[in-house]
């Protein structure tokens, strides 16, 4: 079985520009992996064609996953409610019954490290803080398959680091799909064991990097 599967897809937008061609991937359940290339290679037309936001052009697109999540860079989180709110959320829009809302929102706060900050309204919180809220939320729902558009993109170096090892961390636990672009070579190599590499006006995959596992993490 596979979670994600594109065959030969190309997106050409209205205005002309042919954004990706001859893209093909599989992603199994429980794979996490990655593509890195410059920008402007269509790194995020690539997500928003598996996220179904987009339709292409060309080839096709197959997703198996019951559900899916998207986790943006910036972190889209509603400033009114607090984090454990915007977690909930999530339940809300599903009609979960508000205890059990309130139960699965503690156990992914937790997962994510954010004990004791459930109160909290995003501007009070860090960036990194903020990512994890919005972490939080992206897999509160158990998605099968998740999307990571440069999630830490914008945090500080610090951040960012600790942030790559808790996803790792979570993704260890939860083994959910996931397909994860950056353009941090570093960032790619060290979270997952198959990387993609594309580059190109249009944009294509023009090596595979299988990173032994024993590469050594912290
Ligand atoms: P990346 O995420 O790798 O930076 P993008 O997927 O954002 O790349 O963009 C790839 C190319 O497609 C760029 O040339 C960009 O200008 C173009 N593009 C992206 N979205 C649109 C759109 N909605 N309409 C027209 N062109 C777009
Ligand atoms: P970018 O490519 O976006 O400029 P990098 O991913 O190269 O940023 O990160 C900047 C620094 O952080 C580099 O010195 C890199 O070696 C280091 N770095 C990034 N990710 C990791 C990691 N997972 N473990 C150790 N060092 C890392």
């Amino acid at each position: 079985t596979r979670t994600l599967v594109l065959d030969r897809v190309m997106k050409k937008f209205p205005t002309g520009t042919v954004a990706l061609t001859d893209v093909s991937l599989t992603i199994a359940p429980g794979e996490l992996v990655t593509v890195v290339g410059p920008s402007g290679c269509g790194k995020s037309t690539l997500l928003r064609l598996a996220s179904g936001l987009e339709q292409v052009s060309d080839g096709s697109i197959e997703v198996s996953a019951a559900s899916t999540s998207y986790v943006f860079q910036d972190a889209t989180l509603l400033e009114w409610r607090s984090a454990a709110r915007n977690v909930e959320l999530v339940g809300e829009l599903r009609g979960v019954p508000r205890e059990e809302r309130r139960q699965r929102a503690q156990e992914v706060l937790d997962l994510v490290g954010l004990r004791g900050f459930e109160q909290q309204h995003p501007r009070q919180l860090s960036g990194g803080m903020r990512m994890r809220v919005s972490l939080a939320r992206a897999l509160v729902a158990e998605p099968e398959l998740a999307l990571f558009d440069e999630p830490f993109g914008a945090l500080d170096e610090i951040t960012r680091l600790q942030m790559q090892t808790e996803l790792q961390k979570i993704f260890r636990l939860k083994r959910f799909a996931g397909l994860f672009i950056t353009h941090s070579v570093s960032e790619a190599v060290y979270l997952s064991t198959r990387v993609l590499v594309m580059s190109g006006r249009p944009g294509r995959i023009v090596a595979e990097i299988a990173v032994p596992w024993e590469y050594p993490r912290p």
